[in-house]
């Protein structure tokens, strides 16, 4: 689960990490209270209005700006919410903005210019450790720092036995070029950072820029954070900063059912009872000269209601032109999902895209006949290549 920058700044803030402070706002008048009420606790004037949605480079796109008096909080806070914010990492229809973040401006002009870096924790899966990935070119696309300067790009792996060590924290800001206050700032800016990664139980804290200011302070100016899925329910309060509005709304439904769904590009809708068994069907909807429209498991009780209502997903998908249902009857009787599917199609009334099901397992027999008899448009099959053969042979129709 993704969260938003303001989110991602109160878990860094809650595990002692310095950030730039600001509110969340969703109209022009809440933008200036909070920017009324940042000034009283800070002293700035002058603030930035930043779009909150989950995609990166939204400077780049323009959701990201400064207003320098409360007029000006007012208009471009009024500008930024509500509109669809086009980045380089959102659809070219963009992500329609619901909240602002009113920041306090942190880039004072001072004796020393601010500086920015990059760093992120996240597991390294080739070496099944924690890291800490760092730049001195905070700031911009990491992307292309790793292409076109990669020497510029540390990295400090965690032995899960010990923990983060000092020496690592220290090598860091080392490497950043820092010394004196800044130095020993970012020490405990790291210790702080890589806590809250570990403690909030994350796939990803990325902090771009993290920011050195002309007085030597270091916090974080934007965060970016993934929550584990599978961890959420040890903490209750993260799971309720889900912002469904940013997510997929077909996968949004097929969670509150209780169904795996991630939707695809292709043309061939599936329903597949367990994750295994859904990978190997995708592969046999592109041998047959498909591409799977959705990874779709049903789990283990296929019965009618889910069956339903996975159609249901399926058939939102106006790409979908056949669905291929592949169940392996272990522990779930073939018989049972086979009339689950013909209740479904009858509920159902009409569906005018084919049907190929596949069942195998348990009472295989009799589920085929059952489809077979049932009058509707469904066709069955027991093998795989079967299946594949009529998946392909309905495509090419
Ligand atoms: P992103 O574009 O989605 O990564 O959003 P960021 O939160 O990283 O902000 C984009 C850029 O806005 C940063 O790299 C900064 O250069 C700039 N920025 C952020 N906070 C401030 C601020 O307080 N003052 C000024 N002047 N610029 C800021
Ligand atoms: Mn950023």
């Amino acid at each position: 689960m993704n969260l938003h920058e303001y989110q991602g700044k109160e878990i860094l803030n809650s595990f002692g990490v310095r950030i730039q402070r600001g509110l969340v706002a969703s109209t022009p008048e809440e933008a200036v209270n909070a920017a009324k009420k940042l000034t009283e606790e800070t002293g700035t004037g002058w603030h930035v209005i930043k779009a909150q949605v989950h995609a990166g480079g939204r400077g780049k796109g323009g959701g990201v700006k400064l207003a320098k008096n409360l007029d000006e909080v007012k208009t471009i806070a009024g500008k930024i919410i509500g509109m669809n914010l086009v980045t380089p990492q959102t659809s070219a229809e963009g992500k329609k903005v619901h909240q602002v973040l009113i920041a306090e401006d942190v880039y004072y002009p001072g004796d020393n210019e601010p500086e920015e870096y990059y760093m992120s924790v996240l597991l390294n899966r080739a070496t099944g450790r924690n890291m800490i990935m760092y730049s001195t070119e905070g700031g911009m696309d990491i992307e292309t720092v790793a292409e076109e300067t990669p020497h510029l790009i540390f990295h400090e792996e965690i032995d899960p036995a010990v923990g983060l060590q000092g020496f690592q924290a220290r090598r860091i800001a080392f490497n950043l070029g820092l010394s004196g206050t800044a130095f020993k700032e970012m020490t405990k800016f790291v210790f702080a950072l890589y806590k809250a990664y570990t403690n909030s139980d994350s796939s990803l804290f990325e902090i771009n820029p993290v920011l050195k200011t002309s007085d030597d302070k270091i916090m974080a100016v934007d965060a970016k954070v993934s929550l584990d899925d599978n961890a959420l329910f040890r903490h209750k309060d993260y799971a309720a900063m889900r912002d469904k509005r940013e997510e997929n709304p077909v996968e949004v439904e097929a969670g509150e059912k209780g169904l795996n769904y991630v939707d695809l590009d292709g043309n061939v809708g599936c329903m597949v009872n367990g994750a295994g068994l859904a990978m190997a069907t995708m592969d046999l909807i592109k041998q047959a000269g498909g591409e799977p429209a959705n990874f779709l498991d049903v789990g283990g009780t296929a019965d009618a209601e889910r069956v339903e209502a996975a159609f249901n997903l399926i058939l939102k998908d106006p790409a979908v032109k056949a669905i291929l249902v592949n169940i392996f009857g272990g522990i779930v009787r073939c018989d049972r999902v086979a009339q689950g599917i013909v209740d479904a199609y009858k509920n159902m009334g009409t569906i005018d895209v084919p049907i190929i099901v596949r069942l195998q397992g348990t009472n295989a027999d009799i589920a085929k006949e059952l489809i077979d008899n049932s009058g509707l448009d469904v066709q069955s099959a027991i093998e795989f290549q079967e299946a594949a053969d009529k998946v392909q042979a309905v495509l090419n129709k």
